[in-house]
């Protein structure tokens, strides 16, 4: 009986003493329990019929559980030209590719990216505004009005936009409403110095207009950097604008004034703007009242 499946086995071809010792290895395996057996295409050496010749014949271990009682016949040597031996074992799966760490996402022949060594600086920001082009602004103004005073200072004032004197001088606050904040600041004790004073835009809006929303969205970006590099203990928003662009409040100034907002982890306070006093001259003590909280929450530790 011979166990193969394989349509080229040309049992018929071989002689019968071929056919005789095969069928004995044959008997011999299925006795050993090892079946399925495959045709293995001769060697180069193998069908070289003088080498063939030549090969010594395999001899079989025996096996443990074979029967002891029945032994069988080892055949001496294998078909000459047709070899046929127990299926090999599977070839081991393929070794996983080798893991690379991910290349880096910065060309290697360019400089990485320098450490940042901490928050930037107003210089720095200053720097990045550049001859600002960003809004519209831009065309009627003689000067960027970056802002002015202590970059470690507790307080920031922002205003709405640079008027004509200061469009003129590059600095915050120095006409008539300024005038007016240096006073008030005077009154409580603050020194302009030891604050920092700047504005939601930094361009003066033609005809000392409000500032329009474009305007304040491609300049507050540069105010809010201005407090992060500050870092201030409070921040006194000088009339609407300001208070809408830092807090986001648009109800009207008379009634949100006087009290203190958050900022993040700062503080924030909302005024009546000067010019308001400036034209409504009554209304100066309510602009004293809120500086004198000004004073009071600074003089806390
Ligand atoms: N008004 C402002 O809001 N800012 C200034 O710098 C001057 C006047």
């Amino acid at each position: 009986m011979i166990w193969t499946s394989d349509p080229d086995f040309e049992v018929c071809a071989m002689d019968e003493q071929t056919k005789k010792e095969l069928r004995s290895w044959l008997e011999f395996y299925h006795e050993l329990g090892i079946e399925g057996f495959y045709r293995r295409e001769p060697t180069v050496a193998e069908s070289l019929p003088s080498l063939a010749a030549a090969r010594p014949a395999p001899a079989p271990a025996a096996h443990p559980t074979q029967p002891a009682t029945a032994p069988k016949p080892v055949p001496s040597s294998l078909p000459p030209r047709v070899a046929y031996a127990p299926a090999p074992p599977k070839p081991a799966a393929p070794l996983p590719a080798v893991i690379r760490p991910p290349a880096p996402s910065f060309n290697l022949f360019e400089a990485p990216p320098a450490p940042r060594s901490g928050p930037e600086t107003l210089e720095q920001i200053r720097q990045d505004l550049g001859d600002c082009r960003r809004c519209k602004l831009a065309p009627t103004r003689k000067t960027i009005v970056f802002g002015e005073g202590n970059p470690h200072a507790e307080l920031v004032f922002i205003g709405e936009g640079p008027g004509a004197d200061e469009d003129e001088q590059g600095l915050p606050f120095v006409g008539r409403a300024g005038k007016l904040l240096n006073r008030m600041m005077q009154t409580v004790g603050l020194n302009r110095e030891d604050v920092y004073i700047c504005n939601v835009v930094k361009c003066r809006p033609p005809g000392n207009r409000t500032p329009e929303k474009d305007e304040v969205d491609a300049c507050s970006p540069f105010l809010y950097r201005q407090i992060e590099a500050i870092k201030p203990r409070l921040i006194c928003c000088l009339g609407a604008p300001a208070v809408r662009t830092v807090l986001g409040i648009k109800e009207g100034i008379t009634k949100i004034r006087g009290q203190f907002y958050d900022f993040g982890s700062t503080k924030a306070l909302a005024t009546v703007h000067p010019a308001y006093v400036l034209r409504n001259p009554r209304e100066e003590k309510i602009l004293r009242e809120d500086f004198e909280k000004i004073r009071d929450f600074l003089k806390k530790p």
